[in-house]
C-alpha cells in the first residue's frame, strides 16, 4: 500500500518507519523544515530505542521518503494517516485541533482517487465527523472516508508496541475502509493481534478512555503509597498483591513523583472538557487530574522535608529530567514542577539526565546541568531520583559519599533497597516502603 503520513513528530515517524518495515511504501511528511533535512540525514530528532537503525534500514530499502510537500504523497496515497499534534489549547485545557483541520485541508487539496484518511492523533469525540465535512465541503467529487485509528504506542518501547499492540482499534462504518486497514495492518496477523473496528466515535473515545484509566491506576497507587507510609506498609508488596490479581493487573503501579509525559496531562484535561461539554460529570478523571497535580508538589516537600525542612542555599542533585526513561520527553515531567517548587524554598538545584537535559534546559532557569550523575551530587546535601534510567540503577556509593556534603538518597522511584543503601553509610528516603520485616525504614540512618 501507499501510505503518506502527514507530521513527522514522535508518533507519525515511528508509525511511519513501522509501515514502511511492514513493506509499505511511505512518504512521512512534516511542516517543520528542519526536521525533514534532519530526517534525510537519517539524524533523529528524538531519542527513541532502535528507531535510527528501522528508519536508516527502510529509507535504503527504498520504502521509507521524507518531504514537507504533501502534494505528490497524498495524491499517490491509498492512506493518508494524521499524526500531527494535539497538544492542550492555552488556557482551558480543550485539545487544540488547528494542526488536525489544517491538515485535513491541505490534504483534501491533493487527493486523487479512493482514499482512506486515517485520524491517528489522539482527538476529541467528533473529530473525523469534522474531518469529514472539511474534506467533503473542499472536495465534493472526492472518493475518500474517514477513519479513526487512534495510537497506543507508549516513548521508550514505541517500536515493539507498535509492531507488537495489543490491539488495533479502528473507527469506521464503512467496509471499503476495514478492508484498506486490514490491509495496512496486515503483518499484525502472524501474531493474531485483534483489529477491533468499532464506531468512530466510539474508537476516538477508547483512547482517551485507555489513558484516562491508566493515569487512574498510577494515581491510585501514588494514594496508596501515602497510606502504606502512614500505617507501615509496603507499596511494592502491595502493588504485587493487588496486580497479580488478573482482574486489576501488574502495570501502571509503580508509585512515584506522579504521572507526566505528552500524553496523560493533556488527555486527562481534554476528557474532562468532552465529558462536562456532553454534560458529563467525570469525577473520576476530575480527582485524578487533581491527585497528580498535588502529587508532584507533595514530593518536592518530601525531599524539603528529608533534609530537615530548610534547604535555603543548599545543594541539591537532581538525576533524571525526562518524564520516563529511554525518551527525552520532558513535557510534563514531574521535574519540571518538582524543581521549581526546590528552588521556590531556596534549594541550589543541579541536574543531570542521560539524555532529557537539552529539552529540558528552556523550562527551567538557574539549574546547572552536568554530564554524568558523580559531577552532579559533588558537594550536594542530597542526590534525588526523579526518573528510573537504567544509569542510575547502579551508582558507586562509595564515590558518592566521597564526593557528597551529606550523603542522603531521595529515591522517588524506588530503585533502591533501604538495607543496600544504608550499608553504604547513606540515609535513605523513598515512596510507601517503611520498615520491611527488619529491613532499614526509608530513614535507614535513623534506625
Ligand atoms: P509531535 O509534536 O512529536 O509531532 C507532531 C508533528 O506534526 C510535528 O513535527 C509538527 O511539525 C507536525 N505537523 C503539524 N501540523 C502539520 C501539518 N499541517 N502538516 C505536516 N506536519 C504537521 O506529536 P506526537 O507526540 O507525535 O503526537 C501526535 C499525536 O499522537 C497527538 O495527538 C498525540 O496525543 C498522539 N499520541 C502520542 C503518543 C506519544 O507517545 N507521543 C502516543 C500515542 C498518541
Amino acid at each position: 500500500m501507499r501510505i503518506a503520513m502527514i507530521g513527522s513528530g514522535y508518533v507519525g515517524l515511528v508509525s511511519g518507519a513501522c509501515f514502511a518495515d511492514f513493506g509499505h511504501q511511505v512518504t512521512c511528511v512534516d511542516k517543520d523544515a528542519a526536521l525533514i533535512a534532519a530526517l534525510e540525514r537519517l539524524e533523529m530528532p528524538i531519542f527513541e530505542p532502535g528507531l535510527p537503525e528501522l528508519v536508516a534500514t527502510n529509507v535504503r530499502s527504498g520504502r521509507l521518503s521524507f518531504t514537507t510537500d504533501l502534494s505528490r504523497p497524498v495524491a499517490d496515497a491509498d492512506v493518508v494517516f494524521i499524526a500531527v499534534g494535539t497538544p492542550s489549547r492555552r488556557g482551558d485545557g480543550y485539545a487544540d485541533l488547528t494542526h488536525v483541520y489544517a491538515a485535513a485541508r491541505e490534504i483534501a487539496r491533493e487527493l486523487v482517487g479512493f482514499t482512506a484518511i486515517v485520524v491517528k492523533s489522539t482527538v476529541p469525540v467528533g473529530t473525523c465527523d469534522e474531518v469529514e465535512r472539511i474534506v467533503r465541503e473542499a472536495r465534493p467529487d472526492v472518493d475518500a472516508v474517514v477513519v479513526s485509528n487512534p495510537e497506543f504506542l507508549r516513548e521508550g518501547a514505541a517500536i515493539a508496541d507498535f509492531k507488537q499492540p495489543d490491539r488495533v482499534v479502528v473507527g469506521t462504518a464503512d467496509d471499503r475502509a476495514v478492508e484498506t486497514m486490514t490491509e495496512v495492518y496486515r503483518p499484525l496477523q502472524i501474531n493474531r493481534t485483534t483489529l477491533l473496528v468499532t464506531g468512530r466515535r466510539t474508537s476516538e473515545l477508547i483512547k482517551y478512555a485507555a489513558n484516562a484509566f491508566l493515569a487512574m491506576k498510577v494515581s491510585f497507587v501514588n494514594e496508596m503509597a501515602d497510606i502504606c507510609e502512614l500505617v507501615g506498609a509496603d507499596v511494592h508488596d502491595l502493588a504485587n498483591g493487588i496486580g497479580l490479581d488478573r482482574r486489576i493487573g501488574p502495570d501502571f503501579l509503580q508509585a512515584g513523583p506522579g504521572y507526566g509525559g505528552s500524553c496523560f496531562p493533556k488527555d486527562m484535561r481534554a476528557l474532562l472538557k468532552i465529558a462536562q461539554d456532553a454534560g458529563a460529570h467525570a469525577r473520576l478523571v476530575e480527582a485524578t487530574i487533581s491527585v497528580n497535580e498535588s502529587r508532584k508538589r507533595s514530593q518536592a516537600r518530601k525531599i524539603i522535608n528529608a533534609l530537615g525542612g530548610k534547604v535555603h542555599n543548599r545543594r541539591i542533585a537532581i538525576l533524571g529530567l525526562t518524564f520516563k526513561p529511554d525518551t527525552d520527553d520532558v513535557r510534563e515531567s514531574p521535574a519540571l514542577t518538582i524543581i521549581p517548587a526546590l528552588q521556590d524554598a531556596g534549594a541550589v538545584v543541579v541536574a543531570h539526565d542521560p539524555e532529557g537535559i537539552e529539552q529540558a534546559r528552556p523550562h527551567l532557569t538557574d539549574v546547572d546541568f552536568l554530564a554524568d550523575p558523580y559531577e552532579c551530587a559533588a558537594g550536594a546535601e542530597a542526590l534525588v531520583i526523579l526518573t528510573e534510567w537504567d544509569s542510575f540503577r547502579a551508582l558507586d556509593f562509595r564515590r558518592l559519599k566521597s564526593i557528597m556534603k551529606s550523603p542522603l538518597l531521595v529515591d522517588l522511584r524506588n530503585v533502591y533497597r533501604g538495607q543496600e543503601i544504608a550499608r553504604q553509610g547513606f540515609r535513605y528516603v523513598c515512596v510507601g516502603r517503611p520498615d520491611k520485616g527488619g529491613e532499614p525504614a526509608f530513614d535507614a540512618a535513623a534506625e
